[in-house]
């Protein structure tokens, strides 16, 4: 046995093996050691190899997806390595022989299907990334992605600007790449900023050369023609993500819908830190209460939740696209009963894509099977009930439409065969109606009838034998047996009675015996109990032969339901949270009225604290152009600048995902990239927030942001000292402003930059009101035009409790400090805006003036004669290289 084991674990070196042993998956040496810390599972000891003891620890099979889901999480990978001979089978060729056994799937964070596994309300994607080298417009990157719990499969080209951002929206569990991407250093930073696994693989997977007819041939499909068009690089990735299903789920094929090719464009870009930023699918802390998706997700369906999630991952950029699922929501909020009827009918119905999946991945049971029958019957209900409505907008006539398929046919096959109570597996039967099948029920007739005259078989033998404490028993080892006291056994070995009762068992205060009747009636009952499970079995494969054809009616349903979740959980949002219907155009408008933020919104409520204040926002050019203005946001500490930013930035998401908005108007021209940052000190919840990734963070936006772009700078230049970040910020806005020409929120403590909206005609102050009141400061939290007046620091410190002898002390530092003049500094920048020296090009970053810098580093007074004879030899030496 160890030397079968050794030999699978060899095949599957990068696995933690799970070797099934009765009811056990046992995993031996460093295997066992390793699952034994991470599962808290006892190790032990098995049998010797080469000496040493062999270490070994396993977890039960009914508990086996627990462990499994446990050790995914920590990264490990599991191959599992099942029996598939019946032990008998290998008796035969011998007493010592060895169960067959082979791995029949490798388990991987990509690959999962079990519903202890996955998150009802997630889509788990298994993602590949290929490239195409060259090209004029350099390497093409383009990514595959599917979920095979619930058959989605999608490709998309990208290149390497975007790809960051397109992997952060499919946020896989699992990425594939080719060992040479995964080597290349340029790359790597891309695989380590992911939450995702990442696989590296032989370049075979992805051989673009026959890849092609890969896919093809896994669709048995002769062309791909009827899928669209792809590219190289995307029919590589396509290929190679199938080629690790295949992989890993090495005997079975789940159900995979054909390949969709997205457009990259189709969707708002949006980068992994600013998904992070605006918490939009978990807060900075990692938690989902308090993120966007939770304050929003108002679905009662785990497919309505997957594609609510999938579509604030990548809202729209097509106002027709917009403007239908607007329909939709606007539909589901004209009638509030209805709505609610349709709701109660969709929360009935299973999620259908997952049992599917299950069932024909050979994971199913009959449950999955009663899954299918409830959600299908579920989608013919809700057809019915929305077929009478003929105002339904197109998203829902066509959802209606998809529901009417649903296949009626299949629906009676599995309600005529299921019984009402179902067992979890299928393994031990009891799933098929009596009715069904003649043969099952005779069979089942002949295994009851048997036991019956098991049972009646007690009394005659107490009768005849004279032993009243006789009793017929069943184990698992001896089968059937007749059981009698100690002292009353004699009498059956004595004859006439030991011609009939064979001896098989002596305990401490029991005797065993069987006769030869109730030998034949136990066949009887086994044979008959066999025969039954083999019936239900093949009804079994029947329907869930019959379940595969149905496969795309059955996807196509599923969607549709999701559709109406979703559209019927934005009404009871907008209804309830009093959002307004945004217009979405082309145009570069960006116009809120009374906007909120819908976190913090719903946040203060629930605190019973103060109410929430509305502000509106206008960045659009106004006449039609298509330069954004720059809303720069001065105001204290804690007033609320950041609350507001962000607020704008996800009333843009929400308005692309076909949401109605917190606002009471809103007019938005599509965004197509969306950028938000925080300056390094307000960032440090996530560990890494140092002043460089703050940068490097500011390089991208201004290096990408359109005029189709909006961004939120939120106290950028922060993170460095006074003069440093105030430059930083002062440079960022003017760029902004000339070159970027985005739609843009700034929000700063450097006050000195309100100066620029003198020479910047786009750019626009607006401070957070606040009131002093007894030298305490009241946030009024209110947007209006104009600079704040001061910082209010100190004020704000007072409140968080500083000693009041600090406070008195900052006061006076601050009064100190004020006498010497920053405002001329700042005058005299204005009046020499390298912006406006230099045309309409981005500003030079001014060099550093050498003779200034010695000038500054010279402390007259403590210099020695020979010191400063030096100085000024420095002083001619650095003219000379400046004139050179
Ligand atoms: P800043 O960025 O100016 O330091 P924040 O945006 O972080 O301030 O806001 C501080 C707090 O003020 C928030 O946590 C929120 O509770 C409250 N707040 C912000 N904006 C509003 C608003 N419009 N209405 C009510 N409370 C608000």
């Amino acid at each position: 046995m160890m030397a079968q084991y050794l030999e699978i674990k060899a095949a599957n070196p990068d696995c933690l093996l799970f070797y099934r042993m009765g009811d056990f998956y046992e995993m031996f040496f460093a295997d066992a050691e390793v699952a034994s810390r991470a599962l808290g599972i006892t190790l032990t000891r098995r049998g010797k190899h080469q000496g040493a003891d062999i270490p070994m620890c396993g977890v039960p099979i009914h508990a086996a997806d627990q462990y499994l889901q446990k050790l995914i999480a920590l990264g490990h990978r599991v191959a599992v390595c099942e029996q598939i001979e019946d032990p008998a089978e290998a008796r035969k060729r011998g007493a010592k022989s060895v169960v067959r056994r082979d791995v029949v799937r490798l388990v991987t964070p990509g690959t999962l299907t079990e519903e202890a596994l996955l998150t009802a309300g997630r889509n788990n994607y298994l993602a590949a990334v290929a490239r195409q080298r060259g090209g004029e417009g350099g390497d093409l990157f383009a990514l595959a992605w599917v979920d095979i719990s619930t058959g989605e499969f999608r490709v998309a080209g990208t290149d390497r600007e975007r790809l960051a951002a397109d992997l952060a929206r499919i946020s896989p569990s699992e990425i594939i790449v080719s060992d040479a991407m995964f080597a290349e250093a340029d790359l790597s930073p891309l695989w380590r900023d992911l939450a995702a696994a990442v696989t590296p693989l032989s370049a075979a997977f992805f051989d673009a050369g026959t890849a092609e007819s890969r896919i093809a041939a896994h669709f048995g499909v002769a062309t791909l023609d009827g899928y669209g068009q792809f590219s190289r690089a995307e029919l590589s990735a396509a290929a190679a993500v199938l080629a690790y299903v295949e992989k890993t789920q090495i005997r079975e094929r789940p159900p995979l819908a054909a390949p969709v090719a997205e457009s990259s464009g189709d969707t708002m870009l949006i980068d992994a830190a600013t998904r992070a930023n605006l918490e939009i699918a978990e807060t900075l802390g990692g938690a989902r209460q308090g993120s966007l998706v939770a304050a929003i997700d108002r679905t009662v369906t785990g497919a309505g939740a997957r594609l609510l999630a999938r579509r604030l991952a990548g809202p729209s950029t097509d106002p027709a696209v917009i403007e239908r699922r607007l329909d939709a929501v606007a539909w589901m909020l004209a009638d509030t009963g209805r709505r609610e009827a349709l709701r109660a009918d969709l929360a009935a119905a299973p999620d259908l894509v997952r049992s599917l999946s299950r069932l024909l991945l050979d994971r199913g049971g009959p449950r999955d099977l009663a899954a299918i029958r409830d959600g299908l019957e579920r989608a013919r209900l809700i057809a019915a009930r929305i077929g009478h409505a003929r105002d339904a907008p197109p998203e829902i006539a066509e959802a209606a439409a998809a529901l009417a398929a649903a296949p009626a046919r299949l629906i009676a096959a599995i309600g005529g065969a299921l019984r009402d109570d179902l067992p979890h597996l299928k393994r031990d039967g009891g799933f098929v109606r009596a009715g069904c099948r003649a043969d099952l029920d005779e069979a089942l007739q002949l295994r009851d009838d048997s036991r019956r005259i098991i049972a009646s078989l007690q009394s005659n033998y107490a009768t005849e034998t004279d032993i009243r404490a006789l009793r017929i028993k069943h184990n698992n080892v001896l089968g059937y047996f007749i059981e009698v006291g100690a002292n009353a056994a004699d009498r059956l070995f004595a004859p006439p009675l030991n011609a009939r009762f064979i001896h098989r068992q002596t305990l401490a205060t029991a005797v065993r015996f069987t006769t030869g009747a109730l030998t034949d009636l136990e066949a009887k009952v086994a044979g008959a109990g066999e025969r039954a499970l083999a019936i239900e079995l093949e009804v079994f494969a029947a329907l869930v032969a019959e379940v595969a054809g149905a496969a795309p009616a059955i996807r196509a349903v599923a969607e549709a339901l999701a559709i109406l979740d979703v559209a019927s959980s934005l009404a009871v949002l907008a209804e309830a949270e009093d959002y307004a219907r945004p217009i979405v155009d082309t145009s570069f408008a960006f116009r809120v009225v009374g906007g909120r933020h819908p976190v913090v919104e719903q946040a203060l409520r629930h605190d019973s604290k103060s109410a929430f204040i509305a502000n509106d926002a206008d960045l659009g050019s106004g006449e039609g152009g298509a330069a954004g203005r720059i809303w720069l946001v001065t105001g204290p500490n804690m007033a609320g600048k950041s609350t507001f930013l962000r607020q704008n930035a996800l009333i843009a998401i929400l308005a692309q995902i076909g949401s109605y908005v917190p606002a009471k108007s809103a007019h938005i021209g599509i965004v197509d990239r969306l950028f938000s940052r925080v300056g390094a000190a307000d960032d440090l919840a996530r560990g890494r927030s140092t002043f460089m990734v703050e940068m490097i963070e500011t390089a991208a936006i201004l290096n990408q942001a359109g005029a189709r772009a909006l961004v939120i700078l939120d106290e950028i230049g922060r993170g460095t000292a006074t003069f440093d970040g105030l430059s930083i910020a002062w440079a960022t806005v003017e760029h902004l402003h000339a070159v970027n020409q985005s739609r843009a929120l700034f929000a700063t403590h450097y006050q000195e930059l309100t100066a620029l909206s003198a020479r910047l005609e786009r750019l626009v102050n607006v401070t957070v009101k606040v009131k002093e009141w007894q030298g305490d400061v009241i946030f009024l939290h209110e947007i209006a035009p104009g600079i704040a007046d001061r910082s209010y620091g100190i004020q704000v410190a007072r409140l968080a409790g500083l000693p009041p002898s600090v406070v008195e002390r900052a006061r006076a530092v601050l009064r100190q400090l004020e006498e010497t003049d920053r405002k001329a500094t700042v005058h005299a920048l204005i009046d020499d805006l390298p912006l406006f020296a230099a045309g309409q090009k981005a500003p030079a970053s001014a060099e550093p003036d050498p003779i200034a810098e010695i000038l500054d580093a010279i402390a007259p007074d403590d210099l020695s004669p020979r010191e400063a004879l030096e100085a000024l030899y420095r002083l001619k030496a650095a003219r000379r290289r400046i004139e050179k």
